[in-house]
């Protein structure tokens, strides 16, 4: 290969990586690979000046600007960071700045794993928020950032101010926010950075409430003469400031942060990726200067991924519920940031031949987003001569029927209904917490009652009572337990039918919309009714769910559970909502305008309905009050000309509350 040819295929690369991060929000590389793959680009192009370019990568801050919002012009151009990966590079770095500038000083900060955002405020009021996007101009977030409690929305400044910052998704409400997208059925988020990222760009500012979101300000772009004088400025004013910054003097000191932060890391409830560098003196900044990315002036020491070698020792084949394969390496256990762990999924076949895995090698293992664990790549070099490549495989590798793979899809599927693993799948899935939820009705008591004879499918549960003395006999059952389970599985009938929409494990259909699609229809016999038409029509829900669902009753089998488990007594329908006539809101006609931010308008007009209140869309004498969320304009202006009592929506999720 060339180097003209090298440096095209990094760019290209690196072009693909860079959608797929900044506008999808959906990294295929770890970020590691993909300064890895930056680092050796920047060097080409250096070496062979007759290759630049200036839409190459290497001159690009951040990804396009994303239509769905509307856009704002940066007053000042909003810079990424040079990377460095060693300690010796802080040496260099210092160096640099020395030899330009006297005695300088340097503050050294976390470099908190979020997305940046400058913030606006006019007289003291917050303006408006835009992420960087090109660099030049972002997308203005400003209702979805308002929504963030550490940002301030006045503050005691009375002139204009711009502030910049990361937002970011702490440790604990990523894993809260993937349990709970993974009952829904919905894709997880790899890191917190998209988590993050993605929250900030959903257009429903209502969602990005509850995401969790918090911030860290680290520039103020007023007048100060240092760095430190900058953060002091911004807590005093009210902003979150990270609390780990640290004034150095030397390389030496800016080390020791270093390898601080290193053994904290763990520790910290949010993600950090490695600790900026920056010269405190503002007056050198200038100075120092910048390139068209980067300011020279600051640097971030980028940590390395915390990976781990070890052996294959088989790929072994997994059924899940909907008959799909999924291969997982297992491997001799190993050590990574903070666990051991000895599986790790190769999610479908063409993973499987993108890692280029052969049997017994040698492999890297790293935690994708410090949480999931995933093979980085084969060490080529120690594959034994005789090895043989993974194959998927074409048959279950449960029931030997030949699998199936649909037009456009990466995975397999095992479509025999009388698949021993498939079931046992369901079977977990249907008594598991977020479905049917019967306690100690977990895998291990499946599998021995299957195997036993006395589940073969989720009907079966509910006739284990008639069995109670044969069960108690079992090994590793006693009376009690057995008691325990009977008594819980019958008081699980009394679960609502959007749990049972969920249990049954209709494809695509996740516990959330399980329950929207009950909510809308109520009890089953309406639900049965239904046509594909009345389903898509439901506010999100999308066409593949639609035909899914109604597939599913529409397969005689599946009708036959249907009528089984009526028979054997479970509820069928959703809790009726009473109408009360003796609240605060019993009576009275109701306007909503703006933007709410704990509710959708159909949330709160649903709970106003429940109430006793009338909801109307226009204001007039007749209006009793008024409730409006954020940037409310016409109605609350009428309603104030009318004198109708106002309501915000603090006030309004108080009453509710009692
Ligand atoms: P960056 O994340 O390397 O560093 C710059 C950013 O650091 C700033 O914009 C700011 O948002 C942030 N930051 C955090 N704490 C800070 C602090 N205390 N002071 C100042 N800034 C702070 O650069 P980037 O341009 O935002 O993103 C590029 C990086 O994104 C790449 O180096 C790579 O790691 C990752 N990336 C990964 C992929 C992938 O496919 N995995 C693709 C594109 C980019």
């Amino acid at each position: 290969m060339t180097v003209l040819e090298r440096i095209e295929e990094l760019r290209e690369k690196l072009n693909k990586a860079g959608y797929e991060y900044y506008v999808l929000d959906k990294p295929s590389i770890s970020d590691y690979e993909y300064d890895m793959l930056m680092q050796e680009l920047i060097k080409l192009e250096e070496e062979h000046q007759e290759y630049k370019d200036d839409t190459s990568p290497t001159a690009k801050i951040g990804g396009e600007v994303l239509t769905k919002f509307s856009k704002v012009t940066h007053q000042n151009q909003m810079m990424s960071l040079g990377d460095i990966f060693s300690l010796d590079e802080v040496d260099d770095f210092v160096n640099r700045i020395n030899k330009l500038v006297v005695s300088p000083t340097f503050v050294c900060e976390l470099k908190i794993d979020g997305l940046s955002v400058a913030i606006r405020y006019e007289n003291g009021k917050f303006l408006l928020a835009a992420t960087r996007g090109n660099g030049r101009v972002g997308e203005n977030v400003t209702s979805n950032v308002k929504t963030i409690k550490s940002v301030p929305l006045t503050i005691p400044y009375k002139a204009n101010l711009e502030v910049r910052g990361e937002i970011f998704m702490p440790k604990a409400s990523l894993v809260k926010l993937n349990l709970e997208r993974e009952i829904n059925g919905e894709e997880l988020f790899q890191n917190c950075r998209n988590a993050a990222a993605g929250s900030i760009r959903q257009l429903d500012s209502k969602v990005v409430a509850k995401r969790n979101l918090d911030t860290f300000i680290y520039y103020y772009l007023g007048e100060v003469d240092t760095q430190i004088e900058a953060l002091d400025k911004l807590r005093e004013l009210g902003f979150k400031v990270n609390p780990y910054a640290r004034l150095c003097k030397t390389a030496n000191e800016i080390k020791d942060y270093i390898n601080y932060v290193a053994s904290i890391r763990e520790e910290l409830p949010y993600d950090i990726d490695g600790v900026v560098i920056k010269v405190n003196e503002m007056k050198y900044h200038e100075i120092i200067g910048q390139t068209v990315k980067v300011p020279k002036w600051a640097i971030a020491y980028k940590f390395k991924p915390e990976e781990a070698e070890t052996k294959l020792q088989s790929v072994t084949f997994q059924v899940g519920r909907s008959g799909v394969i999924t291969p997982v390496a297992n491997f001799e256990p190993v050590f990574v940031q903070g666990s051991t762990i000895s599986k790790a999924t190769l999610h479908n076949e063409d993973y499987l031949k993108e890692k280029d895995i052969y049997e017994g090698d040698t492999i890297i293992i790293h935690k994708a987003g410090d949480v999931i664990p995933e093979v980085v790549r084969v060490v080529k070099e120690k594959r034994d001569v005789n090895a043989k490549p993974i194959q998927m495989v074409s048959y279950c590798p449960c029931c030997n029927s030949k699998l199936v793979r649909y037009e456009g899809e990466a995975d397999y599927y095992c479509i025999n209904p009388q698949c021993k693993e498939r079931i046992i799948a369901s079977l977990i899935h249907f008594a598991s917490k977020p479905a049917y939820n019967i306690e100690n009705l977990g895998e291990q008591i499946i599998r021995l009652f299957y195997e036993k004879g006395y589940l073969k499918s989720v009907v079966d549960i509910f006739k284990l009572g008639n069995y109670k003395d044969e069960l108690i006999n079992l090994p590793k059952l006693g009376k009690k337990s057995v008691e325990n389970l009977l008594t819980n599985i019958e008081n699980s009938k009394n679960n609502t039918l959007d749990h049972l929409i969920f249990a049954l494990g209709i494809p695509n259909v996740g516990a959330k919309v399980a329950r929207i699609i009950c909510e809308r229809f109520n009890t089953i016999e309406l639900i049965l009714a239904a046509k594909y038409e009345d389903i898509v029509a439901i506010k999100d829900i999308g066409e593949i769910i639609a035909r899914d669902f109604v597939n599913y009753f529409a397969n005689s089998y599946n009708l036959e559970i249907i009528n089984e488990l009526k028979d054997l007594g479970l509820r069928l329908d959703m809790p009726k909502v009473e109408i009360r006539t003796d609240s605060y809101f019993s009576g009275k006609r109701v306007v909503l305008t703006g933007t709410l931010t704990n509710f959708s308008r159909d949330e709160a007009k649903a709970k106003l309905e429940s109430l006793g209140a009338s909801v109307i869309s226009s204001v007039s004498k007749k209006t009793d009050i008024v409730i409006c969320g954020s940037e409310a304009g016409s109605k609350l202006a009428k309603a104030l000309e009318l004198g109708i009592q106002v309501m915000e929506e603090e006030e309004f999720l108080n009453l509710i509350k009692d």
